[in-house]
């Protein structure tokens, strides 16, 4: 039996330390969330699995961290300045304020007037001062995305990597938009973090690439343990495509509030390298840009036979860190029937998701003798480096087994007054409830195991 509220989660994030509500102290912060000890691992665990994905195990592709603060003339000549907006109503009557799509009777749901202004376009980028002088010209936008500076490093990864097309850069990191309706939990948030591949590649070839990327990153979420049944594929309509797109393939997935975007796929064309270029008029761009003065060079490939300058196209698979912790938290809550009438709450989370990969418990807390062995299996099970060992040094392990159940733990090793005279302890398997008992020393290879590592 699964149960999957928005609530049940929310509820099982805060109390056990994955999630909590940002700024809570002074009456929380809308749109923004903190990630606790657990929320952390998992965060850094799946961002992990994509950077191997995409980086580690492919030799086309080049890893990059650039700045957050960016210059307004990227986020001018990008086009987001004119056209990174949602279109906002006022009310009149009350001066609360509304995006348009959420309006579906033309009167405020807060008060019920009719007294409602025309729809104004509304930018979501952020803006902050950059150094002493508030002045109103020395700013800096917060990215409203990854990918545009992976656009302006092209030249530089071109020139220090010899790369040739086609080819990839990756990057994960934070991005913030003025959400006007933050909502669903983490979903839709203020500041989120991204992980954006720009797929640079030929022009002519951009739509074979972008099949292959959609069936890609597919697999790639079912490895995280998404099922795949829950997953959608939608074509985005020609007028709903963001203004640099020529084609985009969203992966929906069923979240508890609805079917939404879980990931984006989309062909960029020529439209951001193209943008950002020098001398466009000697160069073959096919998007429409403006003439950019103010770019330093061109962001362009020279073929080394031809000599030919072509602007490639580029495939950019676009994920959201948050959105994937929500899916994939959807997807590992369990409630369980037992036998007599009881229940269990387990995440069966992909082992290598798991917050902590294994936690050691002593059978008596603060027992000398046993916390000592539990503690020097703890050491030897994290020199793996496979991720957190817990030594769980809190007694009654009824319930040690059943906290362990519900943040995902794949193991737990009890150290017991057997295991001082034999050396041997007991392993207890989250997804089955079995335990065996095992040498010490065959722990090691057992956890690696689990962790598909031989
Ligand atoms: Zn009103």
């Amino acid at each position: 039996m699964t149960a999957k509220t928005m609530d049940e989660l929310v509820s099982l994030c805060k109390r056990r330390g994955f999630i909590y509500q940002s700024n809570e102290l002074y009456g929380g912060l809308q749109g923004l969330y903190d990630y606790g000890p657990l929320g952390v691992e998992l965060k850094n665990n799946l961002k992990q699995a994509w950077w191997k994905a995409m980086v580690y195990d492919r030799d086309d592709v080049e890893g990059l961290d650039a700045s957050v603060l960016t210059s307004p003339k990227v986020l001018q000549y990008s086009g987001h300045e004119d056209t990174f907006t949602d279109p906002l109503i006022d009310c009149r009557s009350c001066n609360s304020r509304w995006r348009a799509d959420d309006l579906v009777e033309l009167r405020c749901p807060s008060c019920n007037s009719e007294d409602l202004t025309e729809p104004r376009p509304f930018n979501l980028m952020f803006k902050t001062n950059i150094g002493p002088v508030d002045d109103g010209k020395n700013f800096a936008y917060l990215r409203p995305e990854t990918a545009q500076q992976i656009f302006t490093n092209f030249k530089n990864v071109l020139d220090s990597t010899s790369r040739s097309l086609p080819f990839g850069i990756a990057q994960i990191g934070k991005a913030f938009r003025n959400e006007v309706t933050p909502r669903n939990f983490i979903f839709r948030t203020r500041e989120f973090e991204q992980m954006e591949l720009e797929f640079f590649v030929v022009p002519g070839t951009d739509e074979k690439w972008l099949d292959f990327w959609v069936q890609a990153r597919l697999k790639w979420w079912a490895d995280q343990g998404i099922d795949p049944k829950n997953l959608e594929l939608h074509k985005v309509k020609s007028h709903e495509l963001s203004h640099y797109s020529k084609t985009t393939i969203d992966i929906m997935y069923g979240f508890p509030h609805g079917l939404e975007e879980l990931e984006g796929i989309a062909n960029r064309s020529d439209f951001d390298l193209g943008s950002h270029t020098r001398d466009q008029a000697e160069l073959n761009i096919k998007s429409k840009v403006k003439e950019n003065p103010d770019s330093a060079t061109r962001l362009a490939f020279q073929d080394k036979q031809t000599n030919a300058w072509e602007v490639p196209y580029v495939i950019e698979p676009s994920a959201g860190v948050e959105r994937g912790l929500l899916a994939i938290l959807n997807e590992a809550y369990k409630v369980e029937k037992l036998e007599g009438g009881k229940e269990r709450l387990v995440l069966a989370l992909k082992p290598h998701l798991a917050p902590i990969k294994a936690a050691v418990i002593p059978l008596k807390r603060n027992h000398v003798g046993l916390v000592e062995q539990a503690s020097k299996i703890k050491k030897t099970l994290q020199s793996l480096q496979l991720g957190r060992i817990l030594l769980e040094n809190s007694g009654n392990i009824g319930k040690n087994y059943r906290r362990h159940d519900e943040v995902g733990t794949p193991l737990c090793v009890t150290v017991d007054f057997q295991s001082l005279e034999d050396h041997t302890v007991t392993l207890r398997d989250r997804d089955t409830m079995g335990q065996k008992r095992l040498p010490v020393s065959e722990v090691p290879a057992h956890l690696q195991g689990m962790l598909g590592i031989k």
